[in-house]
């Protein structure tokens, strides 16, 4: 199939590389040739004769089929694979700026009305319910649009114990030093353990922090965490809450202005079935003329000004298929969301199954409420690893010889795992396999 679809490229070559008053008689001869082996490839394909081909692309990279060839739950891929549409995005808008072809006055990215730029941008506010929006490469470039805008040096962040490397970084980025709230016992961040952290620090800076950024499902155990407690707790001491969804929007309904948050945070490529870098930092009116402030810089010799462009944006983010591809995706991300029960009923039913295998245990918090999952396996499956030769890589052997990848290579101990978006078929498969697995070394399984 690839074969094929990189034939049809091929096909497409011929017009990019011919005039506009259509093809000179070499050119058809050429665009026929492609098309005659457009069609020896189908044939092969209609026999069934399709050889997964020694296809490379620019001669030295290797096609990835991971998504075709196998079940991935690998924790940070299961949602930001491609919707179709998103794929038909990338092949039609992967030129550079791709989508500026009509962009007009005030020439800024959010304002583009063709392709529906502009309305896309609505549509997310709306679909995090906070009253502004704006694309970005990647969460971790939300947060740290938010941390350039509010923080000073010196200033403190709050953040959770389970805080993702890329909230420190953005704090660190701008001189600032991130505090982190203890877990409870659960391994969760309540809001009575912020407001402490929040005495705390103040006592011994003397300051106030400036934020308070927590994730609403943290990526080590995606454990839910109180982030309606806590905002209201950050607004008590008047500071902004930023809540981090790059585990859940996208993935389930999330309600800004219900949570209280100042901000919310989203990744694309993490949640939102698009392409990398995307994501999306939505904020309410209050905060929009301080991180989307617009340039006043004028240029000493030439006297120049740049409009309405927004400094912590640099002018515009996502400018080709990236976007493009988020856009395509939204109607099937918004829609997925309203069956994120069925996502969470999956999730169980399979860590149910696994919990049989003796010996494995959940570290996350159980019952689960995500798709995401730390499981220890220590008492189970890292029991054949001591004596394999493979030691825990007979673990991934087994799985992949099952179509299964996705899995840590060679960890048998404590490991994640994510069920997002798999079939309900898939998602018995993936349990009998692992009962499989285990039968096949004889660890004991309770069928209940
Ligand atoms: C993945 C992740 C991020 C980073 O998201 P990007 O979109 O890749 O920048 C930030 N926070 C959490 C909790 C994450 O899981």
């Amino acid at each position: 199939m690839f074969e094929a679809l990189f034939t049809l490229e091929d096909m497409r070559q011929v017009f990019r590389d011919s005039g506009p008053t259509g093809l000179s008689d070499e050119e058809e001869a050429k665009f026929a040739a492609r098309l005659g082996t457009l069609k020896e490839i189908i044939q092969a394909i209609e026999k069934g004769e399709g050889v997964p081909g020694p296809v490379r692309i620019a001669g030295n990279i290797d096609l990835r089929t991971r998504e075709e060839h196998a079940l991935n739950i690998q924790p940070i891929q299961a949602a930001g694979r491609l919707s179709l549409e998103a794929r038909k995005a990338v092949i039609s808008y992967g030129d550079g700026y791709s989508t500026c072809d009509q962009c007009r006055k005030p020439f800024r990215l959010d304002r583009i009305t063709h392709p529906a730029i502009g309305q896309f941008h609505l549509d997310l506010a709306r679909f995090v319910n906070m009253d502004q929006a704006r694309v970005v490469p990647g969460a971790r470039r939300g947060f740290q649009a938010v941390t350039q805008a509010l923080l000073g040096k010196g200033d403190s962040v709050i953040v959770s114990s389970l805080a993702h490397y890329t909230e420190f970084l953005s704090v660190e980025g701008v001189g600032g030093v991130a505090k982190e709230v203890p877990l409870d016992d659960t391994n969760r961040v309540t809001a009575d353990a912020t407001a402490e952290k929040i005495e705390t620090v103040t006592r011994e800076t003397g300051r106030t922090p400036g934020l308070v950024m927590i994730d609403h499902y943290d990526y080590q155990y995606a454990n839910e965490h109180d982030v309606r407690g806590i905002a209201r707790v950050a607004h008590q001491y008047d500071i902004p809450f930023l809540c981090n969804g790059a585990y859940t929007v996208g993935i389930m309904p999330v309600d800004g202005k219900a949570i209280g948050a100042d901000f919310v945070v989203g990744s694309g490529h993490k949640s939102m079935a698009s392409p990398a870098p995307s994501g999306v930092l939505a904020m309410t009116d209050e905060w929009a003329p301080k991180v989307l402030r617009t340039t006043a810089m004028v240029g000493d010799v030439t006297n120049r000004k740049f409009g309405i462009k927004e400094v912590g944006m640099l002018g515009c983010t996502l400018m080709g298929s990236n976007l493009i591809a988020m856009m395509a995706s939204f109607p099937h991300v918004r829609e997925r969301t309203t069956q994120w029960d069925e996502e969470v009923r999956k999730s169980n039913f399979f860590i149910r199954r696994l919990l049989g295998i003796d010996g494995s245990r959940v570290l996350s918090e159980y019952p689960r409420k995500h798709s995401l999952t730390k499981v220890d396996t220590t008492g189970s499956f890292d029991r054949v690893a001591t004596t394999h030769k493979r030691r825990g890589f007979y673990f991934s052997d087994e799985l992949s010889e099952r179509g299964i990848v996705g899995e840590f290579a060679g960890a048998t101990r404590a490991w994640k795992l994510n069920t997002y978006g798999l079939t309900w078929s898939q998602v018995r498969y993936l349990a009998d396999s692992f009962e499989d697995i285990a039968h096949k070394y004889n660890l004991p399984v309770r069928l209940d």
